[in-house]
């Protein structure tokens, strides 16, 4: 017996009542088996679109996967999927079925989903049903897919990375004739539009075996990110955020051409500047001393900071020295970047005195005071500051051009 959600309950319900069959599938049916809170849930039935519209003639319906047979119930205030029986038409492009059709069969549906374990449907009324053998191999704590894997990995290559997402999340072995299809058709990821992959991929980075996974196929990763081989850093001990798992997977690169590989796979732009930032921070020694710290600050911020701290304990630093430095600069309140100078723009114009126009040598002293100040030559206090400014300036720096003319 699952724990059904209101929603659910109410939409099963609500189809058998109009005479059709509606049952919960796929990932929700498979976490509830395994203990785990489902992402979301998602309804298939036999009723088709139009007759599942009238099924639902009182809700809100969206229309948004019409072409797939899927409608999008509201129910207070909560999105479901509602899908109609499908079975895929052919492959030609190892991407897409070439149709879709409908079926009243539940059996044929289940028989076009990728894993057993993600082929298992439930409703109250019938209890699991599971023609694939999904339970035992929930129980064997294994991905296999639903049918010839050689021809699963053919149709669409997508699945290839699924399997590994799914043994990474839910720290599964791959069946071996699964596993060794996942080898042998790895190629065909070349077909995956870099969006798909990029899905996948987070995924597989954020699970717990990710680690194992990155290692067992390392081939199969190298097809989407040439050059690719496993870290050494324990990837699964890592924090679950995306760009220091990413740092730590693209240790084989240097870090400009790492961040052209992520680029072009589509990782959002702040998540592909943070991970180079992190990967570049792998790279330097660990900051020793106060000054080394404020350094660090500056390049990187606290945050990436403290996250590159874990990623140097994860690969056996001592780093407790350097996080406890962290602490006490950021609990000192020491400053590390322009807007904590104790001056600002302005008061150096009002150095400069009247009619002095702003230009480029503003920030150029701001930098010179910053310098200073992060390396310990001054303090951030005003008055130091002013003097180092006009120092600065009649050594004939930021001066500027014609702009710092009166
Ligand atoms: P998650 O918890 O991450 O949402 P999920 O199993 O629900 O996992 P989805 O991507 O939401 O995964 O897909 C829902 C279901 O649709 C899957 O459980 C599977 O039955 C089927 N499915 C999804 N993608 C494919 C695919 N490429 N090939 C075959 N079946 C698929
Ligand atoms: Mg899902």
């Amino acid at each position: 017996m699952l724990q059904l959600p209101a929603h659910t309950a109410f939409a099963i319900g609500r189809l058998e009542q109009a005479g059709f069959a509606g049952y919960c599938v796929g990932g929700c049916v498979r976490d509830c088996l395994l203990g785990r809170a489902p992402a979301d849930w998602d309804i298939t039935t036999d009723a088709l679109p139009g007759q599942v519209k009238a099924a639902f003639a009182d809700c809100r319906l969206l229309e948004t996967g019409l072409r797939h047979g899927t409608l999008t119930l509201v129910y207070q205030g909560e999105l479901l999927e509602i899908t109609t029986f499908r079975v895929d038409g052919p492959y030609t492009d190892g991407r897409h079925p070439d149709t879709v059709s409908f079926t009243s069969r539940l059996e044929l549906d289940l028989s076009r989903r990728d894993f057993t374990v993600n082929a298992i449907a439930y409703a109250p009324r019938t209890g699991l049903i599971d023609p694939f053998g999904g339970q035992q191999d929930l129980r064997k704590r294994q991905i296999r897919c639903v049918g010839e894997p050689q021809r699963r990995f053919a149709e669409d290559a997508l699945r290839i990375l699924r399997a590994l997402r799914f043994s990474s999340t839910l720290g599964f072995s791959i069946a071996p004739d699964t596993a060794l299809a996942v080898h042998a058709n790895a190629p065909l990821l070349g077909q995956v539009s870099a969006e798909r992959i990029t899905q996948e991929f987070e995924k597989l980075l954020l699970g717990e075996n990710a680690g194992q996974l990155l290692a067992d196929y390392a081939d199969v990763i190298g097809c989407f990110l040439p050059g690719f081989s496993a870290p050494e850093l324990p990837i699964s001990r890592l924090p679950q955020q995306i760009a220091v798992r990413l740092a730590a997977a693209g240790a084989c690169y240097p870090p400009d051409r790492f961040g052209q590989r992520l680029q072009a796979l589509k990782f959002p732009h702040e998540t592909v500047r943070l991970a180079v930032l992190l990967r570049r921070l792998l790279e330097l020694p660990l900051p020793g001393t106060r000054t080394a710290i404020r350094r660090a600050l500056h390049l990187a911020g606290p945050d990436a900071l403290a996250q590159s701290f874990l990623m140097q304990a994860a690969r056996g630093k001592d780093v407790r020295q350097a996080q406890t430095l962290l602490r006490q600069t950021l609990e000192n309140g020491d400053c590390w970047e322009r807007r904590m100078l104790a001056v600002s723009g302005k008061d150096l114009l009002h150095e400069r005195g009247n009619g002095c126009r702003s230009g480029a040598w503003v920030g150029e002293t701001l930098d010179y005071l910053l310098d200073g100040v992060i390396a310990g030559r001054f303090p951030n206090q005003p008055a130091a500051l002013l003097d180092a400014a006009r120092r600065f300036w009649a050594a004939g720096s930021g001066v500027g051009g014609p702009e710092g003319a009166k």
